[in-house]
């Protein structure tokens, strides 16, 4: 059935021994994050089979989804936990990403045995005690923290303020982890691979979680496909339901789209425009890329999306397939879309 995606895992297993020999040297482990494939149990094995020692996720869901699938772990869980959500981690998670005090000490009161990271924030402004207030916090959660045990201390940035590493903003942490005798110093995700490749990742940092990397072979913060990793591990497969000549421009006054925006099209003449059986609710159109040369994404609604292909090289029929790579973002909404069917290429 179309729409389908094509997860080539070969492609990511190669990805993930590269990272993790690359790492391995430098005394870096590395987390394997599946939260992009919702805890798919075949990637974990992967990632373990590929020498990754702890397998993390955002969602209890999808770490519970593998525990079910057999996979044994260890997991962590990246996104710092919700109060309501700490009575079904206990006995699945070892490894917790915190930044309240009042979160520790409720995982320190229910799972006994539990290992915190305490995330500072360096500037991305997403989770994290901000760096300057981070040894204070850090120190009065100790002291009170029965059962439980801060074991290190831990960053995130690109993700939120897309904010990328530098030697201050990595220094900032190392500071923090020297006050507090913390032994693991945790940094993520994928654009961390920047600091490393130009040597300035500081020596004492010593895991850094990675998902995107090893799942597609780029990093969108850093803009950039990874030099030395595979691309092109995840291809849309969409079928044309209308292909007719129209002009390029809607007649009438313009208001807003289904989404609520304003769209903004260009005279190109009559063109030849297929209309392809997905839209926003399975797919983030603006990260397509056509794999047919000639064809152009114009625009989607809620079920449709818009292509021309007035310059393809094919001839083009209804009913023919159109297949794209896809970005981080537009992998994130295929994925999570019931309608598009996932096979995984092992
Ligand atoms: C998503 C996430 C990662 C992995 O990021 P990538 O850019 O996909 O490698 C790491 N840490 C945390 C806390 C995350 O939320």
């Amino acid at each position: 059935m179309f729409p389908r995606m094509i997860i080539d895992l070969n492609k990511i297993r190669r990805n993930t021994e590269k990272l993790v020999d690359m790492l391995s040297k430098k005394g870096i482990e590395m987390v394997g994050v599946t939260k992009l494939f919702m805890g798919e149990p075949s990637l974990a094995r992967i990632y373990l089979e590929s020498g990754v020692k702890i397998i993390a996720d955002s969602r209890i869901w999808n770490i519970n989804r593998m525990k079910k699938m057999g996979i044994e772990g260890p997991f962590m869980m990246i996104r710092i936990p919700p109060l309501s959500h700490i009575p079904l981690m206990k006995d699945v998670v070892k490894f917790y990403l915190i930044s309240e005090p009042e979160v520790a000490l409720r995982i320190g009161e229910e799972i006994k045995g539990a290992k915190l990271i305490y995330m500072i924030d360096v500037g991305d402004l997403r989770e994290g005690v901000m760096y300057y207030e981070a040894v204070e916090e850090i120190e009065s959660v100790k002291k009170s923290l029965k059962n439980a045990e801060v074991i290190g201390v831990g960053t995130n940035i690109g993700c939120f303020g897309g904010v990328l590493p530098t030697r201050e903003n990595l220094r900032r942490i190392v500071d923090v982890a020297k006050v507090v005798k913390a032994d693991v110093i945790s940094v993520g995700g994928t654009v961390y691979l920047i600091s490393l490749e130009k040597g300035e990742l500081p020596k004492e940092v010593n895991q850094i979680r990675i998902g995107e990397a090893a799942l597609l072979g780029t990093d969108v913060t850093g803009s950039r496909k990874i030099p030395y990793l595979e691309q092109g591990t995840v291809i849309l497969e969409v079928e044309i339901i209308e292909l007719k000549i129209k002009p390029s421009v809607p007649e009438g006054p313009i208001g807003y789209d289904s989404m609520g925006r304003k769209p903004v099209f260009e005279d190109k003449g009559r063109r030849l425009r297929a209309i392809i059986a997905l839209g926003e609710q399975d797919i983030n159109p603006s990260g397509m890329i056509p794999l047919d040369e000639g064809v152009e994404v114009i625009h989607s609604s809620s079920d449709h999306t818009i292509v021309d292909v007035t310059d393809a090289q094919k001839v083009l029929r209804v009913g023919d397939i159109l297949r794209f790579q896809l970005n981080y973002s537009a992998t994130l909404r295929a994925v999570t879309s019931p309608y598009v069917e996932k096979v995984w290429l092992k």
